[in-house]
């Protein structure tokens, strides 16, 4: 638990751990207005800037996974205080460390010390706010982020965390599961499955606007999001063995489900193992490079500019790998 000096709400943006994406993609957040979708039952998914915030809402209050940047979060509490009926924030819970997932979690946190309206005022000391839930490694990277980047206020950091495969939430009458899937996109990413709702989100651990992040000086390695793939998919079940059923919010991108992280996966597995294979004969990464195993999937994927291009991601897989020169 953290108590809490004032420090200023704005103070977040920008100083969580300097992930490529938080700082490449700083918008105009001004200009950009929060929307809401229904995903199934009671469970919603805002779309504003930086990742995607999934929200669960019922008699118990609300549970909110992900705060995107400090900006955002004054327009993402009204949007849930209007889908919510001005309903309390209990629970807050970060799926990784980085800056446009986790960046409005003191603003979250405070707010989630009153009911959530348009205008809340701040109560210090007597009243703790919503709870933080992250995994113990993505607080670890938010107390200390490494050289270069500041720490994240004691404020915003996680208020609890755990450190085995999985922790559990019972919250508006359904199980909601924190499910850790070590060294993927980070070393510290969750899955949050919302049993009864039947609604899988999943951090950056699945994207669909582009080919996976893998963030190696975090801990990130490709075999992980393989893995975290997978273990989307079993828990993930097609209606009729069609569209729909398990519905799942990613990272970043649109509302997907079973048949889209399959596709996805299956991606990203055939690029692994082309990799794996030119490894396996000695070829450098140049020469990996060259041979573009990404190839047939660019024009989907791939970009060759922004904060993460099909290069780099090539060389993560390459490096986590065990690729070498
Ligand atoms: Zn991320």
């Amino acid at each position: 638990m953290v108590l809490v000096s004032l420090v200023a709400a704005g103070a977040l943006a920008g100083l969580v751990p300097e992930a490529p994406r938080a700082a490449a993609q700083q918008p105009d957040f001004d200009a950009v207005n929060v929307r809401s979708f229904r995903v199934q039952e009671n469970v919603y998914m805002l779309v504003g800037a930086g990742g995607n915030v999934t929200v669960q809402i019922g008699a118990d209050g609300v549970l909110v996974v992900d705060t995107q940047f400090a900006p955002m979060a004054d327009k993402l509490l009204a949007e849930i205080a209007r889908l919510s009926g001005n309903k309390p924030i209990r629970y807050v819970i970060n799926t990784h460390v980085h800056g446009d997932h986790v960046g409005g979690n003191e603003r979250f946190r405070r707010a989630g010390s009153a009911i959530v309206a348009g205008n809340v005022a701040f109560e210090i000391g007597g009243n703790a706010g919503a709870l933080i839930i992250a995994h113990e490694n993505a607080q670890r990277r938010m107390v200390d982020p490494g050289p270069g980047a500041a720490p994240v206020p004691a404020a915003a950091l996680p208020t609890d965390t755990f450190f085995d495969d999985e922790d559990e939430v019972y919250f508006n009458g359904e199980a909601v599961r924190l499910l850790h899937q070590p060294a993927a996109h980070t070393d510290g990413d969750i899955l949050v499955f919302f049993r009864k709702s039947d609604v899988v989100s999943t951090g950056d651990l699945y994207v669909n606007t582009g080919y996976p992040f893998v963030d190696v000086a975090r801990g990130g390695t490709i075999n992980g999001i393989v893995n975290a793939l997978n273990a989307i998919i079993d828990l993930t079940v097609p209606r009729d063995k069609q569209e729909g059923g398990t519905m799942v919010v990613p990272g970043h991108g649109r509302i997907a489900d079973e048949a889209d992280v399959v596709e996805y996966r299956d991606m990203i597995t055939i690029i692994r193992d082309r990799v794996q294979l030119m490894i396996g004969k000695g070829m450098t990464l140049q020469q990996v490079t060259d041979a573009a195993p990404t190839a047939d999937y660019d024009g989907r994927y791939g970009a060759t500019s922004g904060f993460w291009t099909t290069e780099m991601f090539v060389e993560a897989v390459f490096r986590t790998l065990g690729g070498q020169s």
